[in-house]
Parts: structure tokens; sequence; C-alpha cells
């Protein structure tokens, strides 16, 4: 079983006019250690809170360092809860 396609209508033409002929190289900085680099963040650490109805999500850019920094803290951090539950 193949999940059915989106189709796809006949308007490259008029996508190709939106896109950017040349996208300038993004700086991000860092929101751990605040230093600055170009192209895509390594990754992010998504923040979710919810302030009253509104559901907010940021995604602050992270340097490759950081990011690997805030993922294996995650881990860990499951990991002694999964400890103290026991
Ligand atoms: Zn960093």
């Amino acid at each position: 079983m193949t999940p059915p396609r989106a189709q796809r209508s006949s308007t490259a033409a008029s996508e190709l006019e939106l896109e950017e002929p040349r996208p300038l190289p993004r700086v991000y900085e860092c929101d751990q250690c605040g230093a600055s680099f170009e192209g895509d963040p390594a990754g992010s650490g998504l923040l979710v809170w919810t302030r009253g109805e509104e559901v907010r999500r940021e995604e602050p850019p992270l340097c490759k360092d950081c990011a690997e920094q805030l993922t294996v803290g995650a881990l860990l951090k499951w990991d002694l809860e999964e400890e103290e539950e026991g």
C-alpha cells in the first residue's frame, strides 16, 4: 500500500517567481554560548510553553556543540527521571 501522493498542480512558474535568486547566508547567534555561525543551526532546543490559552513555540538556534550538549543533557534527564520513578 502506498499512500496517496499530493497532487502537483502546474504552478511551477509562479513558485519560481517567489523564490529569491540568491539567498544570503543567514547568520545565527547560538542561544546557549552566544557564538555566531552561518548556515542552518545544527539543532535547536524547542521551547514550548502555554500562556493562558496561547501556546507559544520558540526554537532558539544552537551551534553544533551546544545542540549536542542539549541533546545529551535531555537524555540524561530522562534517565534520571526514570530511575526516580522506580
Ligand atoms: Zn553554542
